[in-house]
């Protein structure tokens, strides 16, 4: 017996049984039908994992910030969950939320770009494809960003990008690090060639903050493509990675087609990415605010003033945790 049937089954049975304790108490006839657990209702008690195909209930996984028990599978988490993982509770104060995206190119597919920016709005509950803001980690300050993927798959339009480089202007102004979390699918063809400049103005925005000596911490989470990957998720001083996050920028089908060879079975996780030298490190969610907290202090007690040589660049810190 599946699980929804198993539900269904009791509902059936408690009705049956209230049905007949009324009837007993000769008021048969005020009966009203118990509502039955919906689709909806199954999905919100239980999880299945993509991981292992283990069935969860949601409230655990939720308690394990959204990691498998069983498996160790790390599932999606929203702007707002990965911001709630990272920054110290209550510090977290969020910064041009009412930077909106337009639509210059007046674009339809199989709906106007103004539909799905509603449609997204609606089903992600945020109004972008990134939460930006400033918290602490520990008690120190940081300029963070994080990443929706539910916003039309944490694609970067022309709002990603402003925001992006608003948040590391403010960092500069502020000397904070940034920490910027991604899950993306690149940039967002919807707006053209603006989505595409995206690329440039991010990376060179980090230049800046290069320059300034200010520590940049890029998270990969599953999935991280496109030009995400191809700008300023790549230029972190640190780049670490979620376990199994699958990191790249063409897809895998495209390679394939394109050299006619067939790739490893694990190309474009965050574990080959390691191997060969892309990323510094893979780090288990609950290690992230730890580590990446330490990153922090360790940066602020090793940089120079500005004009001095930088002591710091990229650490030696090459493990699979
Ligand atoms: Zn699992």
């Amino acid at each position: 017996m599946g699980l929804k049937d198993f539900f269904k089954n009791r509902q059936i049975k408690k009705a049956a049984k209230l049905q007949g304790q009324l009837i007993a108490n000769g008021n048969g006839h005020d009966l009203k039908p118990e509502p039955s657990i919906c689709d909806d209702q199954l999905c919100i008690l239980w999880t299945k994992c993509l991981g292992c195909n283990e069935l969860l209930y949601t409230s655990e996984l939720k308690k394990n910030h959204s990691v498998c028990k069983h498996c160790g599978y790390h599932h999606r988490l929203s702007a707002q969950e990965r911001i709630d993982l990272l920054t110290d509770y209550g510090s977290f104060l969020e910064i041009d939320e009412n930077i909106l995206p337009t639509d210059p190119l007046n674009f339809k597919d199989l709906k106007p770009y103004q539909d799905r920016l509603k449609d997204a709005e609606k089903t992600s509950g945020s109004k972008e494809a990134i939460v930006t803001g400033i918290g602490t980690i520990n008690n120190q300050p940081i300029a963070i960003g994080a990443m929706e993927f539910q916003y039309i798959g944490g694609s970067m339009g022309s709002v990603v990008g402003e925001k992006i480089v608003r948040l590391i202007e403010r960092a500069i102004e502020k000397r904070l690090p940034v920490i910027l979390v991604s899950s993306s699918g690149g940039a967002r063809m919807h707006e053209g060639i603006l989505s595409l400049m995206q690329m440039a103005k991010t990376s060179s925005a980090l230049k800046k903050l290069h320059e300034e000596k200010l520590l940049y911490v890029s998270l990969l989470t599953e999935p991280t493509f496109g030009g995400v990957t191809a700008s300023f998720s790549m230029l972190g001083d640190i780049i670490m990675a979620e376990p199994k996050a699958r990191i790249g920028f063409a897809g895998r089908r495209v390679i394939e087609e394109t050299i006619r060879q067939k790739l490893p079975k694990d190309f474009q996780t965050a574990e080959y990415l390691l191997e060969n030298g892309q990323i510094d490190l893979v780090m288990a969610r609950e290690s992230l605010k730890q580590s990446i907290s330490d990153l922090i202090r360790l940066h602020s007690q090793n940089v120079k003033p500005k004009n001095e040589i930088r002591s710091f660049s990229r650490m030696p810190l090459f493990a699979r945790v």
